[in-house]
C-alpha cells in the first residue's frame, strides 16, 4: 500500500514538474516580446529619512502585466530574464527609464535601481550607465545602483574594478538584502558601498525577537562607523518603524509609507509620509 502510494506521489510531481517547465518555457518566450509589445512597466516605492520621515530616495520596481497570467512579480521573472540574457536589455531599459523619470523629481531624491549580477558581467555595463544618465541629464550622484551580494560571488577583481569605476562617477553603490544569505563582513571593506539595506525578514522579526533588534542595532552601528547609510527595508507597521528608530537606522522603506506605485502618483510635497496611516 505504501509503495502504490508513494507511486502515486511521485506521477503527481512528475506532472507538476512537467507544468513548471511548460510554465517557464512559456514565459521565456514571451518575454522576449514584452518590451516590444508594452507589457513592462517601472513602478516606484518611496524610502524616507527617518529623522523626518519625508521622502529622501525611491526605488524602481519592475512589473510584468502579462497579457494572459495576469500581473507577474519579479521573483517570478528576473531569474528567467537572468537565466536567457533578456536581462541586459530589459535591465537597460529599466535605468533609463528610472532615471528619465527621476530628473522631475526634488533634486534631493535619489533614484534607486536594482541591478541583476548578469548585467554586471555583460561588457560596457559603466559605459551604457554613463551613456543614460548623460542622455537623460541626471546627475549621478542622484543614482543608486542596488546590488545583491551574488554579484561579489563573481571574479572579485573585475567587480571590484567595476565597481569603483561606477563609484568614482559619482554614482552611489548599495548592498541591498544585507544580512540574508553568505554576508560576509568583508564585503564591507573589500567594495565602495555607500549604504547598506537591512533584509525585511530582520525587521519583520524585530518587534518579536530581541536577537533580530540586536542584529540590526549591531549592523547599523558597523555600518554607519564605516561612513555608510542603512536602510531598514520592509517596514509595515509604526512599532517596526520605532524600532529600526531605537536601532539607529538612518532611513526606512516599506508598507507603513508606501507601496511601490506608478510614477504618476508619488508626491512629494506631502508632509509626514506615512502619518495618514498611523494608528
Ligand atoms: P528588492 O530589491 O529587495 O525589493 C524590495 C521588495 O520588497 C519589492 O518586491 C517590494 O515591493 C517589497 N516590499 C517593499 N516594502 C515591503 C513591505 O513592507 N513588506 C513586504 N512584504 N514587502 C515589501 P518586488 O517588487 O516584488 O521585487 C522583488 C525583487 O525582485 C526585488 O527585491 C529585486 O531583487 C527584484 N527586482 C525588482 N525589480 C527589479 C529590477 O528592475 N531589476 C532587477 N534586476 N531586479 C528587480
Ligand atoms: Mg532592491
Ligand atoms: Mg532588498
Ligand atoms: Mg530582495
Amino acid at each position: 500500500r505504501a509503495k502504490a502510494s508513494g507511486r502515486h506521489c511521485w506521477r503527481f510531481f512528475e506532472i507538476e514538474m512537467d507544468a513548471e517547465a511548460r510554465m517557464q518555457h512559456v514565459l521565456e518566450i514571451d518575454l522576449r516580446s514584452a518590451l516590444a509589445s508594452d507589457e513592462l512597466d517601472v513602478h516606484y516605492q518611496v524610502i524616507v529619512d527617518v529623522a523626518t520621515r519625508l521622502p529622501c530616495g525611491v526605488e524602481a520596481l519592475v512589473r510584468w502585466r502579462h497579457p494572459v497570467f495576469g500581473n507577474l512579480s519579479p521573483d517570478r521573472f528576473v531569474p528567467i530574464a537572468e537565466n536567457t540574457g533578456l536581462i541586459v536589455p530589459i535591465g537597460e531599459w529599466i535605468l533609463r527609464r528610472a532615471c528619465a523619470e527621476a530628473t522631475g523629481w526634488p533634486a534631493h531624491v535619489k533614484i534607486a535601481v536594482n541591478m541583476s549580477p548578469v548585467q554586471f558581467r555583460s561588457p560596457g555595463l559603466v559605459a551604457m550607465v554613463r551613456g543614460t544618465l548623460a542622455a537623460v541629464g541626471l546627475p549621478p550622484e542622484r543614482l543608486e545602483l542596488e546590488i545583491t551580494e551574488s554579484v561579489l560571488l563573481q571574479k572579485h577583481s573585475e567587480i571590484i574594478d567595476r565597481l569603483h569605476e561606477l563609484s568614482a562617477l559619482g554614482i552611489n553603490i548599495v548592498l541591498d538584502d544585507f544580512g540574508v544569505g553568505y554576508s560576509s563582513l568583508n564585503y564591507l571593506r573589500l567594495f565602495p558601498f555607500s549604504k547598506i539595506k537591512i533584509d525585511r525578514g530582520f525587521v519583520g522579526e524585530m518587534a518579536r525577537r530581541t536577537d533580530c533588534a540586536t542584529i540590526v542595532s549591531a549592523v547599523t552601528g558597523l555600518a554607519h562607523a564605516l561612513d555608510m547609510a542603512t536602510t531598514a527595508e520592509g517596514v509595515e507597521t509604526w512599532e517596526q518603524f520605532r524600532l529600526v528608530q531605537a536601532a539607529g537606522c538612518s532611513q526606512a522603506q516599506g508598507y507603513l509609507f508606501s507601496r511601490p506605485e506608478p510614477a504618476g502618483r508619488l508626491d512629494f510635497s506631502r508632509r509626514e509620509i506615512g502619518e495618514r496611516n498611523r494608528s
